[in-house]
C-alpha cells in the first residue's frame, strides 16, 4: 500500500465524522516510526485520538523513552504488551520507562497482559514506577493465549486449557475495521487473520480498489459481521449443530478463546456453506436487524 493511498484513506476516515480513534498496531509500529509520524500528526490535527500498541523495546532508558515518544507528537494513548512472551526479548524496565515517560508527556497508558500474569505484572510495575504514575495505568487482561504468530507452537503451554464447551463471548473485533499492510480492510483482527485459515466472509474491501464509502457500506450490509458483534461464533456453531454438520466441529476448544472456535467454523467449507445459507434467510436477517436496534441502538437495517 502506498503512502498516498493511505493518506487518502485517512482523509476519508476523518471526513466521515464517525471515527473517534485510530489504532496503530503491529507487529511493532515503532519499527516504522518514520512512516507513522505523518499520519499520526494528521489525525491528531483533525481531532481524532491516536493509540499505538508496542512492546516498549525502544524505551531502554527514561531519557530515550521521552525522546522517542516526543518524536511522534499526537499519540494520545500508548498500549504496552506485557507478558512472559514479550519479556523474553524486552526487559521489564523498558515498560516502566515507557509508562513514566507517558505520564510526563500526558499520554494515557494501558497495559495489555494475560489474566494469569496480571498480578505479577502489576506488582513489578509498582516496584519500578512512582505511585502517582501507577495510579494512571489501566490494565486489560486477555483471557487466553492465542496460537498465532510466535504463539503458534504453544499448544502444550500449561496455561492453555481446553474444554468441551463452546467459548462464549461477542466479537468486539467485528466492531472495528482493520487495515492490513496489503491494503485489505477486514472486520477480523483476530486469529483467522493471522493464521491464514479465514475465508473472505469478513473482508470489507481493498484500499486503492474500493472507495471509503464502498468499504463502510460493505460493513453496514454484512450480516455475518453484525451477527458476530451480537452473539459471537457460539451462535453460528449452534446453527451448524441444528443443520446437521456438527460432526465437522472439533471436540474441544481453548477456554475463553472465541477465535479458536471461529477458526474451526470458518476453515470448514461445509459449515461455511451452512452459515452462508442461514444468513441469506429473511427471518435471520430480520432477527439481526432487530437485535442491532435493541442491543446496539443501530437502526440502519430496519
Ligand atoms: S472471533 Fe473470529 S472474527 Fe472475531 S477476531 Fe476472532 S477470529 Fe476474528
Amino acid at each position: 500500500m502506498s503512502q498516498e493511498v493511505l493518506e487518502t484513506f485517512l482523509g476519508d476516515v476523518v471526513d466521515c465524522g464517525k471515527v473517534e480513534i485510530v489504532v496503530f498496531s503491529g507487529g511493532e509500529p515503532f519499527l516504522v516510526r518514520k512512516k507513522i509520524g505523518k499520519p499520526i500528526s494528521f489525525l491528531c490535527a483533525k481531532g481524532l485520538a491516536v493509540s499505538v500498541q508496542t512492546s516498549a523495546y525502544w524505551a531502554e532508558s527514561p531519557a530515550k523513552a521521552i525522546r522517542v515518544l516526543s518524536s511522534l507528537p499526537g499519540i494520545s494513548q500508548l498500549v504496552v504488551s506485557v507478558d512472559e512472551f514479550h519479556q523474553e526479548f524486552v526487559p521489564f524496565q523498558n515498560v516502566a520507562n515507557a509508562c513514566t515517560a507517558c505520564a510526563e508527556l500526558g499520554i494515557d497508558i494501558r497495559i495489555h497482559t494475560l489474566a494469569y500474569e496480571s498480578e505479577r505484572v502489576e506488582t513489578q510495575l509498582k516496584e519500578r514506577i512512582p505511585a502517582s504514575v501507577a495510579s494512571k495505568i489501566s490494565v486489560y487482561r486477555n483471557q487466553a493465549i492465542h496460537l498465532v504468530g510466535r504463539g503458534h507452537n504453544l499448544r502444550d503451554h500449561p496455561n492453555i486449557v481446553r474444554q468441551d464447551v463452546f467459548p462464549e463471548r461477542v466479537c468486539f473485533s467485528c466492531s472495528v475495521a482493520f487495515l492490513l499492510p496489503d491494503g485489505t480492510v477486514t472486520a477480523c483482527g483476530g486469529d483467522m487473520q493471522w493464521n491464514g485459515k479465514g475465508c473472505d466472509f469478513f473482508e470489507l474491501g481493498v484500499l486503492g480498489k474500493n472507495s471509503f464509502s464502498e468499504i463502510t457500506s460493505a460493513a453496514e450490509k454484512n450480516y455475518l459481521v453484525h451477527a458476530m458483534r451480537l452473539w459471537g461464533p457460539k451462535r453460528l456453531a449452534e446453527i451448524a449443530i441444528a443443520r446437521g454438520v456438527a460432526a465437522n466441529l472439533g471436540s474441544t476448544y481453548i477456554r475463553d478463546d472465541i477465535c479458536d472456535l471461529c477458526c474451526d467454523l470458518f476453515s470448514n467449507p461445509e459449515i461455511v456453506d451452512v452459515i452462508k445459507k442461514e444468513l441469506d434467510k429473511a427471518g435471520f436477517r430480520r432477527e439481526i436487524a432487530l437485535a442491532r436496534a435493541f442491543f446496539l441502538g443501530e437502526l440502519e437495517m430496519l
